[in-house]
């Protein structure tokens, strides 16, 4: 079976910036060459496979000569059924791709501009498809385990006073997240997020793989990692003051 287009190295490679610069006629011509990316970007019939085709420019639709089927860039796909700018469909495609897996609806739904409704169904099509890409293949050799922590935080009235009571958890929203990205040394990066760091060590056991040597920073969080892998320690500690 054919790779899913979602998976293909072009969409992994697609980047928020670069779509945000297209053109319609350039975001379809980008969609087209990530979904055909098969074909060398060149569009064939989703319904019989001909290579021979119609197309109508005005119409940005193509026609097939073998069945006459007529298809869109996105028609057969998992946003034929939104009626968004294809660029829309890029940028998801960048966002969830390339991004981390905790990326939520509501999230998508903002960077977008578009309903929640619509951005949940999206998001859900998307993760979909990128957690078949995720359990592609294992992380190896060097792999740098780093975790960074956002959002949750209530903001003191009086920053000073309550400083020292930042990680308390009635100052927290219970939203506080923390994007795990485990780093092959250059190799790919797979971004997941979690509550804690500590909750990660089993996703990072699952995708790392045994023999590798694992760096991290002295955090408690990643002691249960040596058990499975040698470890290296890296000491940033002066660069994690919480703000
Ligand atoms: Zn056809």
């Amino acid at each position: 079976m054919a790779q899913h287009f979602l998976l293909s190295s072009k969409a992994r490679t697609l980047s928020l910036k670069a779509v945000m610069a297209l053109t319609d006629d350039e975001a379809r011509a980008t969609f087209a060459a990530i979904r055909w990316s098969d074909n060398d970007g060149q569009p064939y019939c989703p319904k019989c496979g001909c290579l021979t085709l119609y197309t109508y420019k005005a119409r940005k639709i193509w026609k097939c000569k073998g069945c006459t089927h007529q298809f869109s860039a996105t028609s057969g796909t998992i946003f034929a059924s939104h009626k968004l700018p294809i660029r829309d469909y890029l940028l998801a495609i960048a966002l969830f791709v390339n991004g981390a897996k905790g990326m939520s609806a509501l999230q998508l739904s903002r960077d977008l501009s578009v309903q929640y409704k619509t951005a949940f169904v999206l998001a859900h099509k998307l993760r979909e498809a990128v957690a078949a890409l995720r359990n592609d293949r294992k992380l190896s050799g060097e792999v740098e385990v780093d975790g960074a922590y956002f959002g949750g935080y209530v903001k003191p009235r009086n920053h000073k006073e309550n400083r020292r009571d930042l990680r308390r958890t009635e100052h927290q929203t219970g939203k506080r997240q923390v994007v795990v990205v485990m780093r092959e040394r250059n190799g790919k990066s797979l971004p997941f997020v979690f509550k804690s760091e500590a909750q990660s060590v089993p996703t990072i056991k699952e995708h790392v793989e045994v023999g590798t040597k694992v760096f991290a920073d002295e955090a408690s969080s990643w002691d249960a990692l040596v058990t499975k892998y040698e470890m290296g320690r890296i000491n940033h500690s002066q660069l994690s003051t919480p703000e």
